[in-house]
């Protein structure tokens, strides 16, 4: 087979052949496909989208690049996983992960790290003192096995070609491509060996898909794989229209996960954390119907246990699980800056991604992947679309530590439309996604 036949063949909008897809990405992991060529057929996908059997195949191929983790008998069935396409302020995972673990789910979860405007689980975590997110695969048997949970980063067995895909995507204007995202995504949660996945598909300003229509058009095609693949999925999607809860920033997120854990905490991260756990547990077989894994969930969120499954996986992956009592040892700063209100009306709508670009520019995020993360720095946001607001009140505390705040401060002030007519708030849940849609 000829690579600039293959380019050809795409961009003239024809479908490629199973075999012709294990060809390419085969020969992009061994360095046969060059990146310029394979940059040239990334753009042609990004403009001629895929066929469903061509987007299974990519997805297969990507997965098959790798290592698919094997998991013993005993827990296969109940081992489930959660995937967020991403967003500002989610921090679902972290008390999601020890919430369902607590409930008896199977939890070996990989999570990425902040590029541009959305946080990272990894970089979260990595802010509780020690907490060590790179685990062997022997070390992650044994969690899951004991604990139930592991919270790791990709590894480098497990699809390389995505890693690969992914950095060549990043700077060649080809990351927004909806088969280009399924098959990625995909290709990494499919490696972990669970028997299902629950997806939060987001959309929205603070989304890494802003459109609806576009966000749900993934949300089925990661379906359809799944379903193609017999993987129990269903996905949920959400509205980023607005940050997620108060808090945006790393060491600042665990604080909110923590309160979460302790029954309170923002109505919006709680409500999410109990409707993707009940999914969850549903799946695993540990509940009847989702009423019945919501109940679950509450419970284990009310009377501690959940907090404590979070106490025994931070000590087990070497953090220091004395942040649950005493969060003034999460790393924090103290300099603070209200940005305030400049007239009084309601809150209409809300800029999200500058605000997860402001909380970047603090020093919580990256611009490139090495870039380094300040954990103690972010933004609180105190205000929700719809919300009545006087000229002069805090809409967020910026909390500050070694770089200056005006950059921040600058993308803040794109960030809030108030107006003099009330607007309804917004809701967060929106469709859900399953074999029967
Ligand atoms: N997350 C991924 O893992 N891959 C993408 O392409 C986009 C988001």
């Amino acid at each position: 087979m000829y690579t600039c036949d293959l380019i050809q063949k795409k961009r003239d909008g024809k479908n490629l052949s199973a075999n012709e897809i294990n060809h390419i990405i085969n020969s992009y992991h061994t360095g046969h496909i060059k990146d310029y060529q394979m940059s040239a057929l990334t753009m042609a996908i990004f403009f001629n989208g895929m066929s469903d059997r061509e987007l299974i195949s990519l997805t297969k191929a990507m997965l098959y690049s790798g290592k698919i983790i094997k998991l013993p008998d005993n827990l296969y069935e109940t081992a489930i996983d959660k995937h967020s396409t991403g967003g500002v302020g989610d921090k679902i995972s972290i008390p999601l992960a020890p919430a369902v673990a607590a409930c008896g789910v199977i939890v070996p979860m990989i999570s990425g790290r902040s590029l541009t405007h959305t946080g990272g689980t990894l970089d979260k975590l990595e802010s509780i003192p020690g907490f060590k997110t790179d685990l062997t695969e022997k070390e992650c048997l044994k969690l899951l096995n004991t604990v139930g949970c592991c919270l790791i980063g990709q590894t480098k067995e497990i699809a390389p070609v995505d890693k690969k895909l992914y950095a060549l995507r990043d700077v060649t204007g080809t990351v927004e491509s909806i088969p280009l995202i399924a098959s990625s995504i995909l290709s990494k949660k499919l490696a972990e060996g669970t028997s299902g996945l629950v997806l939060d598909v987001k959309f929205g300003s603070g989304a890494l898909i802003k459109s609806h229509k576009q966000a749900l058009i993934l949300a089925k095609a990661m379906v359809n794989i799944c379903n193609s693949m017999e993987k129990k999925i269903i996905a949920q999607m959400t509205n980023m229209d607005q940050p997620l809860g108060i808090m945006v920033g790393n060491s600042l997120e665990i604080k909110e996960s923590i309160d979460i854990l302790q029954g309170s905490g923002p109505v919006d991260v709680r409500n999410l954390t109990i409707a993707l756990g009940a999914e969850m547990l549903v799946m695993a077989k540990l509940a009847a119907n989702l009423k019945q894994g919501k109940k679950q969930i509450i419970k284990v969120l009310d009377n501690g246990q959940a907090l404590q499954k979070f106490a025994e996986i931070i000590e087990h992956q070497g953090g220091n699980p004395n942040i649950l009592d005493n969060q003034s040892l999460l790393p924090q700063t103290n300099k603070k800056l209200e940005f305030k209100a400049q007239s009084s009306g309601f809150v209409n709508k809300i800029e999200t991604k500058e605000v997860g670009i402001a909380s970047l520019l603090l020093g919580g995020g990256r611009h490139i992947i090495t870039d380094a993360i300040d954990p103690r720095v972010g933004i609180e946001v105190k205000v929700k679309v719809g919300d009545r607001i006087n000229k002069g009140s805090p809409l967020c505390i910026l909390h500050i530590a070694d770089k200056p705040a005006d950059a921040a401060i600058e993308k803040l002030k794109n960030g809030f439309l108030i107006t003099e007519e009330a607007v309804p708030p917004l809701s967060l849940f929106a469709e859900r996604i399953t074999i029967n849609n």
